[in-house]
């Protein structure tokens, strides 16, 4: 028996993808490309409507290619946010199941296979109370050499834009030990970055009542997980970061200088509509305090522009802010009006094409300090790890402690190189998103990577394993 699961969205997605393959491998079955699978899953995102859109149609694109036998099955945030009611837009569905239901897949198929002809007419969705319960226990198995681990779900946040806590509950974070487990685990398989993710990662521990479970948590992982690998922070809550976790960075090697932090916007008062922190000092501060700590500190966020009730100075009071901070990465999004959240029933909502020309203005701001941010690494020696191979321009692509996978640019290197080695290079070129690097060193290789990891430009958030 075979399964193909598509995932799309964000790095969470990833990661439970990665937690499902696992599941059904230890169930006997085998990953298959779509046309020999018995099983097809699409691990939906649903947090946009442009997401919601694209999940849409990717199930019906499989739907409409779908055999005789084959099961299709929606999994993840989108079946989440609407169960049974998937089923009226995705007409060839077979099943659908829940971010909090996924370690049950395995049950779930054989049910589906089960059902009585006369009642497949209609997919059928796991009930609501059957949630995870196994959760914790998964084992991981990596599929490639840099891996997402999950340390929460859920998120107890209130941004007045996000639907997210509204479907995937509070925030539940992972227990320390299950976290240093499923972490020794992918350095045994050969994983050369771990990408600590959650939708709050600074809330980690919080739903126990420990206010600073971050900083504790690495120092954990830095004592107990062995081996040479990157450990890398996304998706930080401002509120929630405090100088400990500077402290802590920027005291183990291990943990790359690199966080991802996204503040959404750079008005106070516009903060305050999200119901975000909007103390910008704090926010000031605490990046003086990692550049302080760390002075090769990579720093990335994103934005939403075209706020309800934006105006024109609020907006370049955002500008603003990003030149003041000069971020090393930054991402752009429109505003978009999300059913059932409160900012959707904000007076004063902005019109498309004023949204529009804010984003082409935002991105047009951060090229130059991007670019800027770039030159300053023109000299300097690098640790890159190899994700893939451009064949047509004859060039390695990399990443160094300044590029997270999917999100950020490379370090292109000429020549083929193994996925999921280590070069050191030497920085000769530098572009807004992407540097360029003449290698140095090879380091010799301890483990193969779990599979050789086959990369595809044009598919930045949709991984297919
Ligand atoms: S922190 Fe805010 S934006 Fe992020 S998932 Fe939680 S509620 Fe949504």
């Amino acid at each position: 028996m075979k399964y193909h699961v598509v995932t799309l969205g964000c790095a969470k997605n990833i990661a439970d993808s990665e937690g499902i393959g696992t599941l059904l491998r230890a169930a006997g079955y085998e990953p298959g490309t779509p046309d020999e699978a018995d099983v097809l899953i699409v691990n939906t995102c649903g947090f946009l409507q442009a997401a919601r859109q694209e999940s849409i149609e990717t199930l019906n694109a499989l739907g409409e290619r779908k055999k005789p036998g084959q099961l299709l099955v929606a999994a993840g945030c989108l079946s989440e946010r609407y169960g049974a009611a998937l089923a009226d837009e995705v007409p060839a569905l077979d099943g659908i199941i829940g971010t909090q239901q996924w370690t049950r897949i395995a049950d779930f198929i054989q049910q589906l296979r089960e059902r009585e002809e006369e009642a497949r007419w209609r997919a059928y969705a796991m009930p609501p109370d059957a949630r995870n319960h196994v959760a914790d226990s998964v084992s991981r198995r990596a599929e490639g050499h840099s891996a997402y681990l999950k340390i929460a779900d859920g998120c107890s946040a209130p941004c007045a834009f996000c639907t997210i806590p509204s479907f995937k509950g509070p925030q539940r974070s992972k227990r320390p030990g299950t976290v240093i487990r499923e972490a020794q685990e992918l350095v045994a398989q050969g994983v050369q970055e771990i990408v600590l993710v959650a939708q709050d990662l600074t809330a980690y521990g919080r739903d126990w009542g420990e206010t600073d479970g971050l900083p504790t948590l690495l120092e954990h992982l830095m004592q107990e997980v062995e081996g040479d690998v990157w450990f890398r922070l996304m998706y930080a809550y401002p509120g929630h970061a405090t100088e400990r976790l500077i402290e802590v960075m920027a005291r183990h090697e291990r943990i790359c200088n690199y966080l991802d932090m996204p503040l959404q916007h750079g008005d106070p008062n516009v903060l305050k509509r999200m119901r975000r922190p909007h103390k910008l000092e704090r926010i000031y501060r605490f990046f003086e305090q990692m550049r302080d700590a760390m002075p090769d500190v990579s720093l990335r966020t994103t934005f939403i522009v075209g706020y309800p009730g934006e105006t024109e100075e609020e907006f370049q009071n955002l500008l603003d802010f990003m030149s003041a901070v000069q971020f090393d990465k930054v991402g752009v999004f429109t505003f978009s009006p999300e059913p059932g959240t409160p900012a959707a029933e904000l007076p004063d909502q902005i019109p498309e094409e004023v949204k529009q020309e804010r984003w082409e203005r935002a991105m047009a701001h951060q090229q130059p300090i991007a670019l800027a941010r770039q030159e300053a690494q023109l000299g300097r020696t690098l640790e890159v790890v190899v994700d893939g191979y451009d064949a047509e321009n004859g060039l390695t692509l990399a990443r160094s402690y300044r590029e997270a996978p999917e999100v950020d640019g490379y370090v292109l290197v000429r020549g083929q190189y193994d996925p999921g080695e280590r070069l050191t290079v030497r920085i000769t070129g530098a572009m807004p998103y992407d540097l360029e690097g003449r290698v140095v060193k090879r380091k010799p290789r301890r483990t193969p990577p779990p599979h050789p990891a086959a990369i595809s430009l044009d598919a930045i958030g949709v991984r297919e394993s």
